[in-house]
């Protein structure tokens, strides 16, 4: 099969398009044929070698696929070749005590698809039969490969960890990311009101058309004393932020007392300051979370076919052009998922 692959660590121009390995399935596993799949933040850290494939190199990125049916294994049953599914990225033991007290996770064998294992970078690409969802008619490959990363981790952070309620104020980091406008939008749909930040002006409608009631642009404004002016000095209940550094300790001076920070990645640093007087003396909670079940995945894909919740596409390039893609996303130039189709 044809991938865009790397042998060594760097930028964009590592990416190799050409012939690569077939998956190899296990009677459990099935192989998709890969019709889209997205670009994300973690793509450029396997990449660069900030994250390096645990498995070695040469490695195939991309966690977020969708596709149809190419093979399935003996032992699986219910998938028929054609059909059309998305692929739950994480892989967990289902044995150890995380697994089994419900939470995988956090199983200490976790794995990504694009990261433990080769990924969508691919025309094809394997997965255990347990986490393929169909994926329904009215959803298009492209809004179903924007899904499962970026949606499903945002609605674990709000839903699950944050436990959001109707009336709630929530500053979601960065709109033009994909699980900053995944936050918008679910925010919105259970509720709660929403300020948010861009980098730069021409991302402010896109953020308002979200759901947005308030957009700071944080090159030019400094987003805690807007959310204190949003919120009559009072800040917010939850944020929800993946920036890292200096954004997440100025997120903290944004919160109520009794607020939650959601941490669910470091996309500048891993790396941050807090202020511990600040954060135990107004009770505040700074909860971290990674993924979601796939049950919550199935939920999300159900609000996408009514129409309830909407995928934001910046662009998609074909497979071949994935060293194009990523220079995109390394750009900063996207307003939203960038896609591999193929
Ligand atoms: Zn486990």
């Amino acid at each position: 099969m044809k991938a865009a692959y790397f042998k060594e660590h760097g930028g964009a121009e590592k990416l190799v398009y050409g012939e690569y390995k077939d998956p190899a399935p296990e009677p459990t596993d099935v192989v998709v044929r890969v019709r889209a799949c997205a670009l994300n933040q973690v793509d450029m850290l396997l990449l660069d070698g900030r994250f390096p494939p645990p498995e070695g190199l040469p490695h195939v990125n991309g966690c977020e696929v969708a596709g149809t049916v190419e093979t399935a294994g003996a032992a699986v049953k219910g998938l028929t070749t054609g059909q059309r599914v998305i692929i739950f990225p994480g892989f967990s033991c289902g044995s150890c005590e995380y697994c089994l007290r419900g939470e995988r996770t956090v199983c200490v064998r976790y794995g990504y698809l694009g990261a433990h294992k080769d990924g969508g970078y691919a025309e094809l690409v394997k997965a255990p039969a347990a986490n393929l969802l169909p994926l329904p008619e009215a959803v298009s490959f492209e809004a179903g490969a924007a899904l499962p990363l970026a949606f499903l981790t945002s609605w674990h952070a709000l839903v699950v960890k944050a436990r959001l309620e109707p009336g709630q104020t929530v500053l979601v980091q960065a709109a033009g990311s994909g699980v900053g406008s995944a936050a918008i939008q679910i925010a919105r749909l259970m509720g709660a009101r929403v300020i948010t930040t861009v980098g730069s002006d021409d991302k402010v409608e896109l953020a308002k058309a979200l759901g947005a009631e308030r957009v700071v642009n944080y090159r030019t404004q400094d987003f805690v004393e807007e959310t204190k002016r949003w919120t009559n000095k009072r800040g917010v209940d939850v944020v929800i932020e993946h920036i890292g550094g200096e954004t997440l300790e100025q997120s903290t001076y944004a919160l109520t007392r009794l607020g939650t920070l959601v941490t669910i990645g470091s996309h500048d640093t891993h790396w941050s300051r807090l202020d511990l007087r600040h954060v135990y003396s107004k009770n505040l909670r700074i909860v971290g979370t990674n993924l979601g079940s796939i049950l919550e995945l199935r939920t999300i894909l159900d609000y996408v076919a009514e129409g309830r919740l909407r995928p934001v596409i910046d662009r998609a390039f074909p497979l071949a052009d994935a060293r194009a893609a990523v220079q995109h996303v390394l750009d900063r130039r996207n307003k939203g998922k960038v896609l591999l189709v193929s």
